[in-house]
């Protein structure tokens, strides 16, 4: 089996992995300013697809350019993530805002989409949907998902080619979350390709993170302020509004988030808990027009909403609304990358808004509600896997997680951008 990591190898982005000159898996976008695509554009057979993150499936849609048309594989909700994101870079990036001149809420104004609105319109025409632990063939493979337990509908790939069985983890979570249980498949293998994303991270239980994050709103609510909670759009929204919904937090839900937990609620399998995900959807007060923010802005509630560091989305909007009052509380829900306006508040307590850096009186929080395994959950998954080549990608570390991996006897490398290996 030939591998070729194309991108999503010692950085966390652009995730594309060729197998055997035919099968690709993942095809994603490195966000930033301006974003970067993977390092070669592959003429694959086929197409499969781990999960509806943008760094996973972000420039898909440009595979459908030319003639050819290959069939993409993916679960149902992963489809359907993939067009919103699709339509939504669209929207941002597309030819509209180009004639305009408009950027993305600060983000990535000169960046061209490599997509275009008819290729958005071919993805439906050569989607297959999949289910977990039903094997499919693509490019001559067989190929099976398996829960991968990070965001609803987030799959382990596993592909095999006669002679050899890869396991490409893609992200995953090995504690539960409230949308999605845990990865507990362990598919026979021969090869790894293995995320890392937190391999020098240990994570508090998820129970203590929330009942933290619970008690902080609530003494927030009480002294009478409001609460921004700025969260990703995919998952991570739909847990918060678990979480408000479980502990009885009044909130109000905005940004894409709102028409992910929608269309989420369409697909019951793929959630923990379907009846709960109705129950937190009915107990979120949806925003529905603009005009309305202002006024939930000085609720006494929580409001969650995009974007989950702050690039844009309505949080650009709320939180310039509540910052003056040091009683109200922004509250980061995920991990801030460098650079980011959502890092940028975390270290300095001034952020940019509209062009305009202010400073922000609110205090601000962050708790670690991550979709992704820690060190000790990587290293449980890996432990399966102890006789087996591994590849370690996706992450900030690869090659220092391969050296302690090397170093507890696993045959494990952090592959070089751009790099084909044979297995
Ligand atoms: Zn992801």
């Amino acid at each position: 089996m030939k591998l070729e990591f194309l991108g999503g190898v010692r950085e966390v982005g652009r995730s594309a992995l060729l197998v055997n000159d035919s099968l690709l898996l993942d095809y994603g976008l490195l966000s930033g300013n301006p974003p970067q695509f993977p390092v070669a554009t592959p003429d694959p057979d086929a197409v499969v697809v781990s999960h509806g993150h943008l760094d996973h499936v972000g420039v898909v849609p440009a595979l459908l350019s030319g003639r050819d048309r290959p069939p993409i594989h993916w679960t149902p909700p992963t489809m359907e993530l993939a067009l919103t994101l699709a339509r939504d870079t669209l929207k941002l990036h597309g030819p509209a805002n180009r004639r305009h001149g408009r950027g993305s809420g600060g983000q990535g104004g000169g960046y061209r989409c490599p997509f275009t609105e008819n290729d958005v319109k071919r993805v439906t025409e050569v989607s297959h949907t999949h289910g977990y632990r039903e094997s499919f063939v693509a490019a001559g493979h067989e190929v099976t998902f398996f829960d991968a337990g990070h965001i609803p509908g987030s799959a382990h790939v596993l592909v095999d080619d006669g002679d050899t069985r890869l396991l490409y983890t893609a992200d995953f979570h090995t504690q539960d979350q409230r949308v999605v249980a845990a990865s507990t498949d362990r598919p026979d293998a021969d090869v790894v390709v293995c995320e890392s994303t937190y391999s020098d991270v240990d994570h508090d239980p998820r129970r203590a993170v929330e009942e933290r994050f619970v008690e902080s709103v609530r003494q927030t609510l009480w002294e009478g302020g409001t609460v921004v909670v700025p969260a990703f759009a995919i998952g991570r929204t739909q847990e918060m509004l678990l979480v408000c919904e479980a502990y009885d937090i009044p909130c109000y839900v905005d940004g894409m988030g709102k028409r992910v937990t929608e269309m989420l609620r369409g697909h019951p399998d793929f959630v923990r808990d379907a009846d709960a995900l109705d129950r937190a959807a009915a107990h979120a007060r949806f925003v529905t027009s603009h005009g309305q923010r202002t006024r939930i802005a000085e609720q006494n509630a929580a409001i969650v909403t995009t974007s989950g560091m702050l690039s844009g989305g309505p949080a650009m909007t709320y939180i310039p609304a509540i910052r003056a009052n040091p009683t109200n509380k922004v509250t980061l829900t995920g991990y801030q990358v460098a650079g980011t306006p959502g890092r940028r508040l975390l270290d300095t307590g001034r952020a940019e808004f509209d062009g305009r850096v202010m400073p922000v009186s609110a205090r601000v929080e962050s708790y670690d509600f991550s979709a992704h395994a820690d060190a000790g959950g990587l290293r449980s998954f890996l432990d399966t896997y102890a006789d087996q080549r591994v590849f370690v990608v996706h992450g900030d570390r690869c090659e220092a997680f391969a050296t302690e991996l090397r170093a507890d006897g696993v045959d494990a490398t952090a592959p070089e951008l751009g790099a084909a290996v044979e297995v």
